[in-house]
């Protein structure tokens, strides 16, 4: 078991900004991979980031809906 804290649709996201100094209009969400020019390695951390934070709230999501499937699973086990 471990806790960790992570925001929940209750919980206000934190906000976090960057941008490339040299390539000021580089937005991962939308270019992804091939829109880092030259192989910069600002915009490519950035996409690094960006991939990162929807892996984890993936993640979290996929976990939670398997807890709670694995809860209902092991209440009827024990209505039974
Ligand atoms: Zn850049």
């Amino acid at each position: 078991m471990f806790t960790l804290v992570y925001p929940g649709p209750e919980v206000k996201p934190v906000e976090v900004k960057a941008s490339c100094p040299k390539h000021r209009k580089y937005d991962p969400n939308v270019e992804g991979r091939g829109g880092i020019v030259g192989g910069c390695k600002v915009c490519r951390l950035m996409l690094e980031v960006f991939e990162a934070n929807h892996r984890a709230e993936s993640a979290v999501r996929d976990m939670r809906i398997n807890a709670e499937l694995l809860e209902d699973a092991i209440r009827k086990a024990r209505a039974k």
